[in-house]
């Protein structure tokens, strides 16, 4: 099975369906990327953040080495962390994320949050994270994001970066983005679930010929690992009586559906697991189709509620 593409407006192909990176343990993030390019991934969705690089990075090279993929079959983004934003920290960070990966250029780079945060440097702590001093302090950098997307478009330039992108931007810093940029963002990745529509957003994106990716598509379920009360405040989505109905109407997992809900609309997806045969499941969900009875019900189903805020990683109460 492999994924369709979306044709992005730096003219490259990308997976419609990749892999999601984040909180894939260290110990056994090489082995999960090398069976995921065997289940038929060719899309990696990797960050500075996830602190895991360099383990992505083997597991890559062991599957070209054993002759499962070329580098060109693979379709690998990262994430420029917050520390990064100065416009004379990006080149080098990326340098650095590109050789953790070993390779020469990111198929996509992306601004992983519109937030400045002061530079901490590498030798300090790596990946640096939220806090300045590694514990409680957050100190706000004064760089813009229109300085920082300069750089981004300068990565373009260099060949370091084939397409760049944002993630966790809201309406107005996209219409930023669209007034400054001398290279349109690609992809713009979100939250983005039945209990997370933003149905205006998506639409922005898209009428400006901005690919959506979805991120956390299966909404609470991936927050749960981080014991998350917020996540647990809700019922899982695989739970849903909803999508449980619809995933047996078609013979399909509420998996399934859950991404196919969003693929069906034009928006790729990024789902994370560390089971092959779940990571088969989760790869098969374009052939088939929701019906537009399905599509209502679920778009019933927003909740307006997010998972993903930076305030959840450093506010007093911790996650909440
Ligand atoms: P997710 O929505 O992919 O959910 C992961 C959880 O669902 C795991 O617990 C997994 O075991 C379970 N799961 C996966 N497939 C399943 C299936 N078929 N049946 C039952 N359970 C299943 O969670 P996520 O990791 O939050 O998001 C996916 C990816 O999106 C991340 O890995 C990362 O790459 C990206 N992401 C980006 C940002 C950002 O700020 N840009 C934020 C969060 C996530």
């Amino acid at each position: 099975m492999a994924s369709p593409t979306i044709k992005l407006n730096s003219g490259y192909d990308m997976p419609q369906v990749g892999f999601g990176l984040w909180k894939v343990d260290n110990a056994v993030c090489a082995d999960t990327v090398y069976n995921a390019i065997k289940a038929g991934y060719r899309l990696f969705d990797g960050a500075c953040d996830y602190g895991n690089e360099k383990e992505c990075g083997e597991g890559v090279a062991r599957a070209i080495k054993d002759g499962l993929v070329k580098r060109e079959d693979l379709f690998i983004v990262s994430k420029l962390w917050q520390t990064f934003h100065d416009e004379d920290k990006v080149e080098p960070i990326t340098r650095r994320q590109l050789a953790d990966w070993q390779i020469d250029y990111f198929d996509l780079f992306l601004v992983h949050f519109p937030a400045a945060l002061e530079y901490v440097d590498p030798s300090v702590r790596y990946p640096p994270g939220w806090f300045y001093d590694g514990k409680s302090e957050v100190r706000w950098s004064k760089t813009t994001l229109q300085q920082t997307w300069g750089a981004m478009e300068r990565l373009v330039d260099k060949g370091l970066a084939r397409s760049i992108g944002v993630s966790n931007y809201q309406a107005q810093s996209v219409y930023d983005a669209l007034i400054y940029a001398r290279i349109k963002p690609a992809t713009l990745q979100i939250e983005h679930h039945p209990y997370l529509q933003q149905p205006d957003l998506v639409s922005l994106a898209q009428t400006e010929g901005i690919v959506v990716t979805a991120y956390s598509s299966f909404g609470p379920t991936g927050f749960m690992e981080l014991d998350m009360p917020r996540a647990k405040s809700v019922a899982p989505l695989m739970d849903s009586p909803v999508i449980k109905a619809v995933a047996d109407k078609h013979g399909r997992t509420p998996a399934q559906v859950l991404l196919r809900w969003a693929t069906q609309r034009g928006i790729a997806v990024i789902p994370k697991t560390s089971r092959p045969e779940v990571m088969a499941q989760n790869l098969d969900n374009t052939s088939f189709d929701l019906d537009s009875e399905d599509l209502a019900k679920i778009a019933d189903m927003d909740l307006n509620i997010r998972f993903n805020k930076p305030t959840n990683y450093f506010s007093a109460n911790k996650l909440y």
